[in-house]
């Protein structure tokens, strides 16, 4: 008798606990991907109630490889991969008939979307009879599971770190499964080919992001090395600074599960033991924005501090539109947006000055900027998106204070010295001095002339001055009398 297991965002073989156990249960193992229109959709950009999402553009193109990789993978050992499309509940359980599996197995999901689905799934086929069992694999620890003294979620990171760090025990990472002695399953059903979901965009923009990555547990596996190698142990140094290679860019590979944190975490720990800490406290905070959206659901439409409901945003679609392609005048900020829009990823500290730009500069609500990092970054985590976008906006949990609002001049000049990250991302720019690079308004006629560089023309003038953008956001945050 087969066991199907459920793959969605776990495209990857080892440290894979439903897998696993199904091959371990010495029968024939049936991976399924479901395109489900619902939770998934092909690009409509669908709202569950909590405002989770379907996946962007070059989540999409991420996906699409992936599930190749993982197709090919699975091929290695003899076993098919099941794709259809529609309804979850509806698909196992065709599946489940045509195959004369009586088992689904999967590993849990922690959005808030998935989750109920899940949970309904799960009854749905239980009610024909099915044996349903869910693992866990997604996060280092169950967020049901970590709690404070007094018994309630986290909203401060420090004591969830320190409580991960000293408390929990990061359980080991399972191998590959056994799948020999399972056998490819006797019927398999029909599936459709990866190709026929779509998921590659009509007109094929994705060069300079298939120039970046390789999608697949493969390509996940070369990242880890590579950061083990070269990365972790210079992590605390460098890992502001978006000129040089100095973080792991694992993002995307584990959004897909390509790569589990427990498997990231315990490699680190072992190749950089004394190292290893400033590195782990970022998977750490991956672990927290999943953490505080298991327990507030609403985080993707709602400010986690409710007085931010009422800020005067003051949304701009010409402005918008501007940063989004990266014409806003300051080069550090346009650096990190063409970086996006090429790659599909931006350095974790770019990020940051950017999303301050939208949200103080601009006083564009934050949530427009999640949405566009949704749709361009092929790490977009419902997660650590929205974490990360009410972090810097002031209204999240344990957030930067809203009247810390990032001076992109200073931003780039202390963590691009050399202007190179803005030399490469910002072209029309790079003969300029490096002492004006990241204020061009201040280069001298001569310096413009020898640099090729004409304000206003090959490059756009600031579009806001920042000095006065930060006393227009001060007021506005002062308005909401938040303390
Ligand atoms: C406005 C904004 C939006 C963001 N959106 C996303 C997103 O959609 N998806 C996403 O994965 N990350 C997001 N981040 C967090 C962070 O920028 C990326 O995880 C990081 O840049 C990925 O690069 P890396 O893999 O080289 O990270 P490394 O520095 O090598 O860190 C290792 C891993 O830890 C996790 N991590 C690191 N920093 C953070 C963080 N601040 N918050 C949560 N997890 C972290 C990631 O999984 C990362 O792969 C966002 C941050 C901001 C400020």
């Amino acid at each position: 008798m087969a066991t199907i297991v459920w793959i969605e965002n776990e495209l990857r073989l080892a440290d894979h606990a439903a897998l696993h156990r199904a091959a371990s249960l010495g029968e024939p193992v049936l991976p399924v991907f479901v395109m489900d229109d619902d939770t998934r959709s092909s690009g409509s950009g669908a709202r569950s109630a909590f405002g989770d999402w379907a996946d962007g553009a070059a989540s999409r193109w991420w996906l699409h490889h992936s599930l190749v990789a993982f197709r090919a993978a699975l091929a290695g050992h003899g076993i098919p991969l099941v794709v259809r499309r529609g309804p979850a509940a509806r698909v196992l359980s065709e599946v489940a008939r045509e195959s004369g599996a009586r088992r689904v197995y999967w590993n849990a999901r922690y959005e808030p979307s998935r989750h109920a689905r899940d949970l309904a799934v799960a009854a749905a086929l239980r009610a024909e009879g099915i044996e349903v069992r869910l693992f866990a694999g997604a996060l280092l620890h169950d967020p049901d599971g970590v709690r404070t003294e007094s018994g309630t979620p986290f909203l401060v990171f420090t004591p969830f770190w320190k409580r991960l760090e000293r408390e929990l025990a990061v359980p080991a990472p399972l191998p590959e499964p056994e799948f020999g002695r399972a056998g490819r399953p006797t019927r398999v059903p029909d599936t459709v080919d990866v190709e026929s979901l779509g998921l590659l965009p009509k007109i094929d923009w994705t060069g300079g992001i298939a120039a970046a990555w390789t999608p697949g547990e493969r390509g996940a596996r070369a990242r880890l090395e590579a950061a083990l190698r070269d990365v972790i142990s210079r992590y605390g140094d460098r890992r502001n600074r978006p000129d040089l290679d100095g973080t792991s860019r694992l993002s995307p590979h584990l959004h897909f599960g390509e790569i589990s944190p427990r498997q990231v975490w315990t490699a680190a720990r072992e190749a950089v033991p004394e190292e290893a800490d400033p590195f782990l406290r970022q998977l750490a905070w991956r672990e927290f924005a999943a953490h505080l959206l298991r327990h507030h659901p609403e985080l993707p439409v709602r400010p986690l501090r409710p007085a931010f409901e009422s800020f005067p945003w003051s949304d701009d679609s010409a402005l918008f539109d501007r940063w989004t392609r990266g014409l806003t005048g300051f080069p550090i900020v346009d650096a990190g947006m063409r970086e996006l829009w090429h790659t599909g990823w931006m350095h974790n500290r770019v990020r940051m000055v950017v999303a301050s730009f939208l949200t103080k500069d601009l006083l564009i609500p934050w949530t427009r900027g999640a949405e566009w990092f949704r749709d361009t970054l092929v790490d977009a985590d419902l997660a650590n998106n929205v974490f990360g976008w009410q972090w810097t906006a002031g209204c999240g949990a344990d957030a930067q204070p809203f009247f810390r609002v990032f001076n992109p001049v200073l931003q780039g000049t202390r963590y691009d010295p050399d202007g190179a990250y803005v030399r490469r991302w910002v072209p029309e720019l790079a003969l300029l001095p490096t002492k004006v690079l990241h204020e061009p308004w201040r280069a001298s006629a001569a310096d413009l002339r020898a640099a090729g560089v004409a304000p206003g023309v090959t490059y756009p003038a600031p579009m806001v001055d920042h000095d006065r953008a930060r006393n227009r956001a001060l007021a506005a945050y002062a308005s909401i009398n938040v303390a």
